[in-house]
């Protein structure tokens, strides 16, 4: 059978001795030497000369917040790279000017990188946003913080998550006060779009969507409906939400090829910059360990609810005793190692915990886009932790000593795996460096793995989705920072060429 497409003139890095590739109705039929695959050029065959670029799989996110991304991108004003607090405060006075009347919502300040190395407050939104609501999400979601406006309209009663002097609202008081301002239909399906956009810019063909709220499903429903979706999307759904549970009983695969219901995403810490991942013994810089949010009774009864519907569960975890507590519920649930259920994050884990994670057969979903950006002398999780804990962070090598499944994602701070990867090929400690091979394979492979994708996506040959990514340069030689994107297939068609 002729090929609708040959690429020929490339180097595969994950086929050696392959120079060419021959795809037919979007799936991969053969990789080999050009003159092996002249066989399967016919009369209306495209053909591709790469001169020497590099194919490798496409790059698949195993955990990210895909519509949050593309929010990002259209409708929330992104401080992820103003320089200090009072750049960020000026650019939410000029967003507010342009939205006269509506909420505006910022997100991706990070203090950690800012002169006056405080977080925003209140009053600092209060002078720059002082009638319509206004909120701006820290870098790591964890951290809201509200002007008076918008604190006005937060549902939550005071707690330990609340803190009105600030406008502070943490974890669940966040999320409450977010859910009450989603977009509509048409604001989420243009994000979708956005971000299927900029996934293709960065190689990604696949992302873990681990935001599956209904009303998200919906938006992806009429995003493919619209042809504007163009990555595929793995869901998980919140566990705390209304619905949750009648979507477990809808069909696993409502959008076909691109859009499958995989999991059940639950929390049961939050995250060090916010100093709410719970922790054995205190932060340096503060005075808590961090909070439990999801007792291991509680949790074991969501995973036998969940393994029973045959899904998967998907359980965040940074802390050290955040992962003693899921590691507890997986013994108290008896979970098997059929259910590939992930751990997200896996941040401080002990070689205990991942001697057990071995046995229990769970899967490490990690991001080492967190190693760039906050971990090493001086950084975010120095000062949180203490050299000694931040030497420990992101063990990528432990993990994969102990033959645990790895797959690398990136949260969407930010996403792309050519950002992420000096996070394990080049970190600052030992315990995080892995070879580049094994990087990409986290990226690749391993996260199809961990989304039960492995006989579709994540290795070039033959019978695998023409799922593909051409870089200028292969990531064994050169510097990730000096790689450029070139090309970006799903199924076999090009959805991004620079
Ligand atoms: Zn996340």
């Amino acid at each position: 059978m002729f090929a609708d497409l040959v690429i020929r003139g490339a180097r595969f890095p994950t086929a050696p001795g392959a120079d060419a590739l021959a795809v037919r109705g979007g799936v991969i039929q053969a990789v080999g030497g050009s003159s092996e695959l002249q066989g399967f050029i016919g009369p209306h065959t495209r053909i591709l000369d790469l001169n020497g670029q590099v194919v490798l799989p496409g790059f698949i996110d195993a955990h990210t917040h895909f519509v949050r991304v593309g929010l990002e991108r259209t409708l929330y004003v992104d401080l992820s790279d103003v320089g200090s607090l009072d750049e960020a405060l000026e650019r939410l006075r000029a967003a507010a000017r342009e939205r006269r009347g509506d909420w505006v919502v910022a997100r991706g300040w990070d203090e950690s990188r800012w002169p006056e190395r405080r977080p925003l407050e209140r009053a600092d939104l209060d002078r720059a946003v002082p009638r319509q609501p206004c909120c701006a999400i820290r870098v790591d979601g964890h951290l809201v913080v509200c002007n008076t406006p918008a604190l006005a309209r937060c549902p939550r009663a005071d707690d330990e998550l609340v803190d009105r002097k600030r406008g502070h609202l943490r974890e669940g008081a966040a999320w409450e006060l977010l859910d009450t301002i989603v977009p509509d239909l048409a604001t989420l399906v243009d994000a979708i779009a956005a971000a299927s956009r900029h996934a293709a810019e960065l190689g990604v063909t696949a992302v873990a969507e681990m935001s599956g709220k209904p009303e998200y499903l919906r938006a992806y429903l009429h995003a493919l409906e619209e042809g504007v979706l163009r990555t595929r999307i793995f869901l998980y759904i919140p566990q705390d939400r209304p619905g949750a549970a009648a979507a477990l009983g809808t069909a696993r695969d409502p959008g076909g090829e691109l859009l499958r219901v995989v999991g059940v995403k639950a929390f049961v810490d939050g995250s060090i910059g916010a100093r709410t991942a719970a922790l054995t013994s205190p932060y340096r810089d503060g005075d808590t360990a961090g909070t439990i949010l999801l007792g291991a009774e509680e949790l074991a009864r969501i995973w036998r609810e969940v393994s029973h519907a045959g899904l998967q569960l998907a359980v965040h975890a940074i802390g050290d005793r955040a992962i003693a507590e899921v590691l507890r519920a997986a013994r108290l649930a008896g979970v098997s190692g059929h259910g590939r259920h992930r751990i997200e994050h896996l941040e401080l884990p002990t070689e205990e915990h991942l001697r057990e994670m071995a046995d229990l057969e769970l899967v490490a979903s990690m991001q080492p886009n967190f190693v760039v950006n906050w971990s090493g002398p001086g950084k975010l999780y120095e000062r949180r932790l203490g050299p000694e804990r931040d030497a420990c962070i992101d063990p990528h090598a432990l993990v994969l000593a102990h033959g645990i499944p790895l797959a690398f994602g990136s949260d969407g701070m930010p996403m792309g795996p050519l950002y992420g990867l000096p996070g394990a090929v080049s970190p600052p400690y030992e315990a995080q460096r892995i070879p580049v091979e094994e990087a990409l394979r986290a990226y690749t492979a391993g996260a199809a793995f961990s989304l039960f994708a492995e006989d579709e996506l994540g290795e070039i040959a033959p019978g695998k989705r023409a799922d593909l990514v051409v870089l200028s340069d292969d990531p064994r030689a050169a510097r990730p920072g000096d790689i450029r994107v070139e090309m970006t297939f799903l199924d076999g068609e090009v959805i991004f060429a620079r």
